[in-house]
């Protein structure tokens, strides 16, 4: 069998298209925009390349791009001050703050400063509590973008067998929420679970958040199975640096039903999803109704 590929690619132009015909109706019908404020500590290179692609995909969908490139080290005072004034801006409807933080800076305090109506990146413990007890939330971009794949796929995903392996509080365990919610038995795996391959060959949708490079083998994949690879690994292969899953691509994909390849999977969607909740926290503010499909 030779799996179908999931497009992540081609499905989050579809997500941000979306978004920008939604937003234009916005303009055009009550002649207001939603705005997205990015916050940025310090001069990691990969965090500020997302940063820079998240600004130019906002302005994209025609909303209104805020960046705040803060120093090193800016004292938490400083930061938290800048979350308020955030916060309490109309003008502002998602705020992301990028992360890691520089160490002398306490990320848990920081995210929970922000508003958890404008929390986009749905890691505010509001929200964690929110989803955990299945109401609304602001959900976390990666797995809402998973989940949109899978249910675009599957249709109803009710009564399958969902494995994840990793238990992180940004991608495992708010996947696993998900899951369950959309009424899988779900199976949360992690570095001290025993027989892993045994444990995955039980999926009908196995979601890898691990980062290991190809940890997943092909023989660990029900026939059939949908393969969500969120993992992004950069190795030295062939004298060149190339980007891997979790999952080794070439050997599930013999087994699985349908599999993200990576990269042109999960990446893109998660930019797309943080567009799509930052218009639903626009929509939720305003007492309007939710873009249908956007949300989980
Ligand atoms: P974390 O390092 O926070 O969590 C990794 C999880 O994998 C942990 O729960 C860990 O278990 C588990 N794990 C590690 N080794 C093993 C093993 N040998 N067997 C079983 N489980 C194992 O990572 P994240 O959740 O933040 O990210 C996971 C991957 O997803 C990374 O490659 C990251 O780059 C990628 N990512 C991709 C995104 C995207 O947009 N596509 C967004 C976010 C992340 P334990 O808890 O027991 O230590």
């Amino acid at each position: 069998m030779t799996a179908a590929i999931i497009d992540g690619k081609a499905f989050a132009a579809r997500v941000r298209a979306e978004v920008a015909a939604h937003v234009a109706r916005l303009k055009e019908e009550q002649g207001l925009t939603p705005g997205l404020a990015v916050v940025l500590v310090g001069e990691d290179p990969a965090s500020q390349v997302y940063v820079s692609s998240k600004g130019k995909q906002t302005v994209e969908v025609g909303m209104t791009s805020f960046e705040h490139k803060l120093p090193a080290d800016t004292p938490e005072a400083d930061l938290l001050a800048l979350i308020a004034r955030l916060n309490a801006d109309p003008a502002v409807h998602g705020i992301l703050v990028q992360l890691p933080l520089p160490g002398h800076l306490n990320s848990e305090l920081v995210i929970n400063s922000i508003d958890p109506a404008k929390d986009v990146d749905g890691f505010h413990i509001s929200n964690v509590g929110l989803l955990g007890t299945g109401q609304k939330s602001m959900v976390p971009c990666t797995p809402l973008g998973c989940l949109m794949m899978l249910r675009d796929h599957h249709g109803s995903l009710s009564g399958l067998n969902a494995v994840v392996v990793g238990r992180s509080n940004i991608v495992g365990k708010p996947m696993a929420q998900l899951l369950l919610g959309d009424s899988c038995t779900v199976t949360i795996a992690h570095s001290r679970t025993r027989d892993l391959p045994a444990v995955c060959r039980q999926a009908d949708i196995l979601v890898a958040a691990v980062g290991r490079p190809e940890m997943i083998k092909g023989d660990w994949v029900k026939p059939g199975a949908t393969v969500i690879d969120v993992g992004i690994n950069r190795i030295e292969r062939d004298g060149k640096t190339r980007l891997v899953g979790d999952v080794d691509f070439a050997g599930a994909a013999a087994v699985a039903g349908a599999i993200t390849p990576v990269p042109g999977g999960v990446g893109p969607m998660t930019i797309a999803c943080l567009l799509a909740n930052t218009l639903t926290a626009f929509c939720r503010s305003h007492g309007l109704s939710e873009p249908q499909g956007l949300t989980a």
